[in-house]
């Protein structure tokens, strides 16, 4: 991959053609920003880590593990990041559940804003399984879970580096997979409690990345994304095409209500970006193996592309 930060070279270093080859110009700020590059392989390592400190279920270990991991990588790239607390009683046993949305901001003084989300907690249980003594296991939440942290946290090292010119603020959000199954205000709890505890907090738009690191995955547009927020469905989609992003394809899919619902409710362009047809959503199979770099990169190649059309039309 090129290299991480604008390198500066002199006039006569680029009559030499070694402009060409380093691909950034000293001063020529609007091309060092189109120099942003989006590495799968790294972003796929945050995944490995994610599933290796085990089931982030709140309370847990590995949910602790990873609370950790996930705040010392956001407070070394962000501008600042701000823990969003808050209580809720658990969905599926009753339990009282302390809970946290990591929001990572960058560029903090434009009034512009766009939001990138994803949850980082994992279902506690595999209920999906075909074997029922394996329903009561944690799923590792490879794809469902740790993909689209994965590719949020690749993104931040890359806008610490070339920060953005818009306002750009990752949530990584807490408590979407403890609800119950037919019981769909159960889930995302973690968006619900940002939109309720952020009442002036209005960005132009949020997409959400949810199952985004499947092998062979491919994304429709979801069908509350289209009933809520078709302009941005279309701005997104078309994208993609100009882009040559191929995992985005042009057919409508199932609704999913994920976290992107609770923004839509508020009146605020909200879009779930998600690949519900894998196989192995909701079992003990959900691991590292079934994904892959190339469908992250994919996506993060996609969120790069959405910055840049922003600070096209929100920075002036
Ligand atoms: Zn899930």
């Amino acid at each position: 991959m090129p290299a991480p930060f604008p390198l500066r070279v002199s006039v006569a270093a680029r009559a030499a053609g070694l402009a060409a080859a380093v691909g950034v110009i000293a001063g020529e700020s609007a091309c060092a920003d189109r120099e942003r590059t989006f590495d799968g392989e790294r972003a796929f390592r945050h995944l490995e880590a994610q599933v290796a400190a085990g089931p982030r279920i709140p309370g847990t270990e590995g949910y602790e593990r990873t609370a950790a991991y996930v705040r010392r990588h956001l407070e070394s790239t962000a501008d600042r990041l701000s823990l969003h607390r808050f209580r809720e009683i658990s969905p599926l046993d009753s339990t009282s559940l302390t809970l946290t949305n990591f929001v990572a901001v960058f560029t903090e003084e434009s009034s512009s804003r766009i939001l990138f989300g994803a949850h980082w907690d994992t279902r506690p249980i595999a209920e999906r399984e075909e074997e029922e003594s394996r329903r009561s296991l944690p799923v590792p939440g490879a794809n469902d879970g740790a993909s689209g942290v994965a590719v949020l946290l690749e993104i931040a090292a890359i806008l610490a580096e070339r920060p953005p010119r818009v306002g750009v603020d990752l949530v990584l959000f807490d408590g979407e997979d403890q609800g119950v199954e037919g019981q769909p205000e159960t889930y995302a709890l973690g968006s619900a409690a940002f939109v309720r505890d952020h009442p002036d907090y209005r960005p132009t738009f949020v997409v959400i990345l949810d199952m985004v690191g499947r092998k062979g995955a491919r994304f429709p547009r979801e069908a509350h994304s289209v009933l809520g927020a078709a302009p941005l469905v279309e701005t997104v989609w078309r994208l993609g095409r100009e882009r040559g992003i191929g995992v985005l394809v042009d057919s409508l899919g199932a609704p999913v209500y994920d976290d992107h619902v609770p923004f839509l409710r508020a009146g605020i362009p909200a879009i779930d970006v998600i690949d519900f047809a894998d196989p192995d959503w909701h079992t003990t199979r959900d691991l590292p193996d079934n994904c892959s770099p190339e469908t992250l990169e994919e996506i993060g190649r996609l969120v790069l592309a959405l910055i840049e059309r922003a600070e096209e039309t929100l920075s002036s």
